[in-house]
């Protein structure tokens, strides 16, 4: 019964050039998420439509799903300007939703004045129109079960009932760009969506330490990436690999067991940190969340920060677990993530982790190695790959240590 999606925008709060730019950038992740669908999408001012030539609405809802910036949308029947036409068709529309006796009412909305009839008097007719040839319905206008919404426009009558939510946010990319901390755990990859829903479109970067974890966690993150990459520009996102497996091994030669986790994310933070420059990431974004563990308390945060001027962003800092985990499963990560191979923050987990690490102490621990020539070194040593949502790169098939697997596949594309 339906031949259309109406597709509402979200924030148009916002004005003159931020509202061209988002409404610009959602169109084009609208373009893209469509492409392939024998669908077509009818753009207008504020809103935009989805006509699908006889094709499964739920096949083009999951793939709105995957569109930052949108709203809510609807699912519409359009007919012709005429209010005789409109009275035989909502009677239709109410015939096919309703199979038990249920309260409705009508809401008419008339964006273009030059239809005749004004909006209470449209509501009025069909209303009654529709009680006097379905036995089934009465009106309640203040607590309907059913709300038929009605909406006359100059090319023609819209007819829908109820609002699905869509993702929200802003259309990814809008924003800028910045790096996501991206370990193969639960929390990274929801926060670098929630990062793309805020409108950043996002690189990654990972610290892996093979052969001292398994090669079989660095895949975990790109199969992660793969997951969170329809939801980018151009299904497609950049990762840098960072080989950390020698300053991971100097901090567990140099550093006290108890500050053994603070410094090594002081050194990720000053590896991130350099990679986002060269790459013009504007901010960090990491799975963080308050007191989750150690490392997570305020006191904790304030250490790591220190070694770090550009902004951090922690889209979790304050989510509950199972909230957490709820959108996990929503970007169809969750069976990724909780695969059990180990990382660089799960492997010699010290027995008694400093839960108020001072950034001094961690300041005088750091002099006893020189941590800048390693720092230096995974930088100039990192890998980048695109990871697309169909990338099928096996970093087992190649034998290789990580960035060697990763530079071989990339010769191949
Ligand atoms: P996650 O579920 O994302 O692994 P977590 O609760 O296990 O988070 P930590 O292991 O303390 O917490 O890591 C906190 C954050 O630091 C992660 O969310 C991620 O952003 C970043 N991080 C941790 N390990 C790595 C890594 N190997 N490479 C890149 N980023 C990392
Ligand atoms: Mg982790």
């Amino acid at each position: 019964m339906y031949d259309r999606i109406l597709i509402r925008f979200g924030d148009l709060t916002l004005k003159g050039k931020n509202q061209n730019d988002f409404i610009r950038q959602l169109y084009k992740m609208l373009e893209e998420k469509l492409a392939g669908l024998p669908v077509v999408l009818e753009k207008k001012h504020d809103h935009a439509y989805v006509l699908l030539n006889g094709y499964d609405y739920n096949l083009v809802i999951d793939r709105l799903n995957l569109v930052a910036g949108i709203y809510s949308y609807s699912l519409v029947k359009k007919i012709a300007r005429d209010l005789e036409v409109l009275k035989v068709e909502a009677l239709n529309y109410v015939n096919e939703l309703v199979t038990k006796p249920t309260t409705f009412k009508i809401e008419t909305k008339r964006a273009d004045k030059s239809f005749p009839l004004q909006s209470p008097a449209i509501s009025k007719e069909i209303s009654s129109y529709i009680l006097k040839n379905n036995k089934l319905v009465k009106v309640d206008v203040h607590n309907p079960e059913l709300e038929i919404r009605i909406e006359v426009r100059s090319d023609g009558i819209y007819l829908f009932n109820g609002q699905i939510r869509g993702l929200g946010g802003y259309p990814t990319g809008i924003a800028g760009k910045g790096l996501l901390m991206l370990s193969g755990g639960i929390d990274s990859p929801v926060a670098g969506f929630l990062a793309m829903k805020q409108g950043i479109k996002i690189e990654c970067i990972h610290f892996e330490s093979t052969p001292l974890t398994s090669i079989e966690s660095a895949q975990k993150v790109i199969d992660l990436v793969k997951k969170m990459a329809k939801y980018a520009p151009g299904n497609k996102i950049l990762l840098h690999m960072v080989p950390f497996k020698n300053m991971h091994m100097a901090l567990l030669d140099k550093v006290p067991e108890s500050y053994n986790i603070t410094i090594m994310r002081r050194m990720m933070y000053r590896i991130a940190t350099k990679v986002a420059e060269k790459n013009n990431d504007l901010v960090l974004i990491n799975g963080e969340s308050v007191g989750q563990v150690a490392s997570q308390t305020l006191q904790s945060m304030a250490t790591i920060n220190e070694v770090t001027n550009i902004p951090v962003i922690r889209p979790l800092a304050t989510y509950d677990k199972v909230d957490i985990i709820a959108l996990s499963r929503k970007i169809d990560a969750f069976n990724i993530s909780i695969k059990p191979f180990e990382d660089c923050c799960t492997v010699y987990v010290p027995k008694a982790p400093a839960t108020a690490p001072k950034a001094y102490r961690a300041r005088h621990y750091e002099e006893a190695f020189d941590f800048n020539t390693l720092v230096e070194e995974a930088v100039n040593n990192t890998k980048s790959i695109w990871v697309s949502t169909d990338t099928d790169l096996d970093l087992s098939m190649y034998g290789l240590e990580v960035g060697e697997a990763i530079a071989e596949y990339n010769k191949t594309k």
